[in-house]
């Protein structure tokens, strides 16, 4: 652990909040020190208020925020004499340090202070960092963690017991660090909780807390180099192949727990392998959090089948001891695992978007390598269950829950969508996303959207989805990546050659074919017992043809083929509606948004009916344009509660057919 300081852009700067910015991020920056949003950083400074008057104000850290990228606006003013006030208070709870802290705050448009915003009041010095750093863990969570401590810092810093983070700590260190505090102590331990340092200047604040950090790896490191014999583990995963369908049995579970759809998504790296099979890693991960900023529930399964749903029982029984607190009228937090380690697979990280699985799964890779550590050093041991408990019903976390705004429609739910590359593949992908849905595309050509590659809640995999194995293994992919599948667009189709029957080879009717009926049966096939296990029912949209109502001469393998393919969705309703599997028909047409319509071929195509490009487009009864986004749009709708009780129908989408009608 290195100084990221760079001196040049450091004296550069002219004004304490640009220099609390920089080091802030310096320490942001490094994920052994601060992850997703923890830690928060201070400096104190004079404020004028509207009558002239100077007044002490602490700049604290805004909730919201995350150290690695903040900015100015990201820290909140608030007057320092009310925090130290409230320091001296006997209770405060924490709906009231809520509402305190935001009377306090000196910008209306400021975000909410960090809930440790008391605790940076009471030290009095200018400049403080805090941190949950790995390292510093790792040395509090073991048997004797307070010897380790002042074996490693020795004198230069005071330390505080463990007590649950918000105002009771902040009341605890203002009690306890005055007497304790000395002219060497940099800095301030809190057990199982994390690390303080202050200065003079921003740099020595920053640069204390990286000093500390250091010396805790050297310790950890001095302290093993004593070989402990290593895992027995290779870290690769067993032979025996976990099937999709058993992680989507999982997931439903999960989901059931959660009461609404959880994504799933699975890691197996070789230092979660080497993890999870150790033959203590049920031991090791039951005890719970690394920090209480780490919370994050855990639990260790060894195999599917049976012992998932025991798993689930043991679960309830968990929530069922703990019935006072929902007694007391307090939210359930979370009542499903976020975390289970499985030696046969991995680790798998529950979330409402595949971000927030991917932040649990990182938090947990933390907490690994934390434990693994503090197991080399002396043993695991982490907070007593009591404070875990507390915390996860703390009500500050409440009262984030229950700010939380209405959930997007398919949050937590997974799509595919086959064509997912153009056209109106890509718009139903695109309606699938703007939805909540995680989103697997397929298709022949590399998706080239930069929005819907940024987002963690699509994946695109090139496929042909005329080879079974090629499908196979798209739907294995998306499985491990978000934990099954809850909806399903078939899109993919080709238009093959205008050619009349006369002159139509086998050849080209069955490449149509495979295309647009076959691949499909591979894939309802396929996707069928994953639909089964969807938390909310499965539901299945065909994208179909005007040209199954109302056929033109001249491509006969495309209208039988959609024909046929309509007819297949017809027999699906009625053989998955048992399992509440829902299918139902669009028929679009005249959508020239597509990659298949040139500018070009479009004037052509309007010049031979005689029409402007124009009155060629809104050739319909309705004279409406029809683009994908209206496809993807109603494809989406088709799949949520206004046509919960629909299946097995056909909706055109063509402004209206004069053949059709
Ligand atoms: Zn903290």
């Amino acid at each position: 652990m290195k100084s990221l300081l760079n001196e040049t852009d450091y004296e550069q700067l002219t004004d304490d909040l640009a220099r609390r910015v920089y080091t802030s991020r310096l320490l942001g920056r490094d994920a052994t020190l601060v992850l997703h949003g923890g830690g928060n950083t201070s400096v104190k400074g004079v404020r004028r208020n509207i009558f002239g008057e100077d007044e002490e104000v602490l700049y604290i850290k805004g909730s919201g925020w995350d150290l690695a990228t903040i900015e100015a606006p990201g820290f909140a003013p608030v007057r320092l004499s009310h925090m130290l006030r409230l320091a001296q208070l006997e209770a405060l709870t924490d709906i009231e340090m809520a509402n305190e802290l935001r009377v306090a705050t000196l910008d209306p448009a400021a975000p909410a202070p960090s809930v440790e915003a008391i605790l940076h009041a009471v030290l009095p010095y200018k400049w403080v960092d805090h941190s949950h750093a790995d390292a510093l863990i790792a040395l509090t969570n073991t048997p004797h963690g307070l010897d380790h401590i002042r074996a490693c810092f020795g004198d230069s810093v005071v330390v505080i017991p463990y007590v649950m983070p918000g105002f009771i700590l902040a009341r605890e260190v203002a009690r306890q660090f005055p007497a304790q505090h000395t002219d060497k102590t940099i800095g301030m331990v809190l057990m199982n909780h994390g690390l303080f340092t202050w200065g003079n200047t921003a740099r020595e604040s920053y640069e204390r807390h990286i000093e500390l950090v250091a010396r805790a790896e050297q310790y950890l490191q001095a302290q093993v180099s004593d070989a402990v014999p290593e895992s027995t583990s290779t870290g690769t995963a067993p032979t025996s192949a976990v099937h999709a369908r058993d992680i989507a049995a999982l997931r439903a579970d999960v989901s059931k727990a959660a009461g609404v759809p959880m994504l799933l998504a699975t890691y197996s790296d070789p230092a979660i392998l080497t993890f999870v099979q150790r033959p203590d890693a049920a031991k090791l991960s039951q005890q719970g959090p690394a920090t209480p900023d780490h919370v994050i529930r855990t639990k260790r399964i060894p195999l599917f089948g049976r012992d998932v749903a025991r798993y689930v029982e043991e679960y309830k029984a968990y929530y069922a001891q703990n019935a006072a607190g929902q007694a007391a009228g307090l939210v359930i937090l979370d009542p499903a695992p976020r975390i289970i380690l499985i030696p046969e697979l991995g680790l798998i990280s529950a979330g409402r978007s595949a971000k927030d699985a991917a932040i649990g799964a990182e938090i947990y890779q933390h907490t690994i390598d934390i434990i693994t550590r503090a197991d080399k050093l002396e043993g695991w041991q982490a907070l007593p269950a009591r404070d875990i408990f507390e915390m996860e019903y703390w009500d500050l976390e409440q009262a984030k829950l229950k700010r939380a705004g209405k959930p997007a429609a398919f949050a937590g739910e997974v799509a595919l969508v086959t064509g997912a590359a153009s056209g109106i593949g890509k718009a139903c992908a695109q309606s699938m996303l703007a939805r909540g849905a995680a989103v697997i595309g397929l298709d022949l050509q590399p998706v080239r959207d930069a929005a819907m590659l940024k987002d963690k809640n699509f994946l695109g995999i090139e496929c042909d989805i005329t080879d079974e194995t090629a499908v196979l293994n798209a739907i294995e992919a998306g499985v491990r990546r978000f934990g099954g599948l809850d909806l399903m667009v078939l899109n993919a189709g080709i238009f093959g050659k205008t050619v009349p029957i006369s002159g139509l080879s086998l050849a080209e009717w069955d490449k149509v074919m495979r295309v647009n009926l076959d691949a499909n049966v591979t894939l309802l096939r396929e996707a069928h017992p994953l639909l089964k296990l969807a938390p909310r029912g499965g539901r299945v949209v065909i994208i179909g043809s005007k040209n199954v109502p109302a056929p033109g001469p001249g491509v006969a393998a495309y209208s039988a083929s959609k024909a046929a393919l309509t007819q297949l969705a017809r027999v699906t309703a009625l053989e998955w509606g048992a399992d509440r599997i829902r299918i139902n028909v669009l028929h679009p047409n005249q959508i020239f948004d597509t990659g298949l319509w040139t500018e070009e071929a479009l004037n052509a195509r309007a010049a031979h009916y005689g029409l402007t490009v124009e009155q060629y487009k809104t050739n319909n009864v309705l004279k409406v344009e029809i683009t994908s986004r209206d496809v993807g749009e109603l494809a989406a709708e088709l799949c949520g509660p206004l046509f919960a009780k629909t299946t097995g129908a056909q909706i055109p989408v063509d402004g209206g057919n004069d053949r059709v009608i």
